[in-house]
């Protein structure tokens, strides 16, 4: 299997095959993000990927999941999209699934009957980093929407009958308005129905802008207490069904993980619980370490 540079893939695609069909990041801006940095965003031939899809099947011809590579391969055209799904059948044909980190650029850039010829295709349960409800959040992380154009874009994909995860980020507006993301963020994923629900908190590696901005004071990092009441209002305020609520990113303050609504109990006793335990670091920022996981 042919890979550039470093590939990524959400926790949960462990299982999945990992395909490569774009190099880097079509948008390669947001402000927190360093994954591509150097990596300009360039597409596969797909010579190449069928090449790949021929050694896959001597491997793994029962292959049920595909993940598509690399950050945002629902950047690429709907036709090329659906000729890598046909591809992928004819190679594996127990493949159910093909899914892929995309962002809500991607979805805008394809028209209602494009999405739903993808779906048809097996194309589903996107991995969307959408971040943030509160367009405030949205400009400081450079993501190039608002959270208007987020449910819009995120109900077409909806309608066409695509699941997605969303990935969402507290501490996104900083320190001081983490409630007000909180329930601006909830509001979105209530709209949108994600099956999945992928947490972190805001952090930055040297090499990004926010990095810069963190260093200088002019993005107020959010405190271990902020952060463990923005979750909670978060989750209090959310209202989703047969949804995985996944907060195992050694970023997180709080690490849980559970369906909702049925463990949304469980998890504010988990909430309260590491509120207790740190209760002597609550106003104290949190040191971070690679992928800003924080020590606990
Ligand atoms: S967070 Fe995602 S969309 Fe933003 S630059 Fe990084 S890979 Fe691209």
């Amino acid at each position: 299997m042919n890979y550039t540079g470093t590939t990524f893939r959400p926790p949960f695609e462990a299982n999945s095959l990992l395909l490569q069909v774009t190099i880097g990041c079509s948008h390669n801006k947001c402000s927190f993000c360093t994954m591509y940095r150097d990596t300009p965003f360039s597409v596969e031939p797909m010579e190449q990927i069928r090449a790949d899809l021929a050694e896959a099947k001597a491997y793994v011809p029962g292959a049920r999941r595909v993940f598509l590579e690399n950050g945002d391969p629902f950047a690429l055209s709907a036709d090329r999209l659906a000729e890598i799904a046909e591809a992928v059948h004819e190679f594996l044909p127990a493949v159910e699934t093909i899914a892929m980190y995309a962002s809500i650029n991607n979805i805008r850039s394809k028209t209602d009957e494009e999405l739903v010829r993808l779906r048809s295709l097996g194309i589903n349960e996107l991995n969307i980093g959408v971040e943030s409800g509160l367009d405030e959040a949205l400009v400081l992380m450079n993501k190039g929407y608002d959270s208007k154009e987020a449910l819009y874009e995120l109900g077409r994909l909806r309608a066409a009958g695509m699941d997605y995860g969303a990935n969402v980020i507290f501490g996104g507006a900083g320190a001081g308005k983490t409630r007000e993301n909180a329930s601006a963020t909830a509001e979105l994923i209530n709209k949108t129905s994600p099956y999945l629900i992928f947490t972190g908190t805001i952090h930055a590696d040297p090499g990004c802008p926010l990095y810069n901005d963190m260093q200088t004071g002019r993005f107020p990092e959010p405190t271990f207490g902020e952060h463990i009441d923005e979750e909670e209002l978060f989750l209090r305020e959310l209202d989703v069904e047969n949804c995985l609520y996944f907060g195992l990113h050694p970023s997180n303050v709080v690490r849980m993980q559970g369906w909702l609504s049925r463990d949304k109990q469980a998890m504010l006793e988990e909430v309260k619980n590491t509120r207790q335990r740190l209760q002597n670091r609550l106003g104290d920022v949190p040191v971070r370490y690679g992928e800003g996981a924080i020590l606990l």
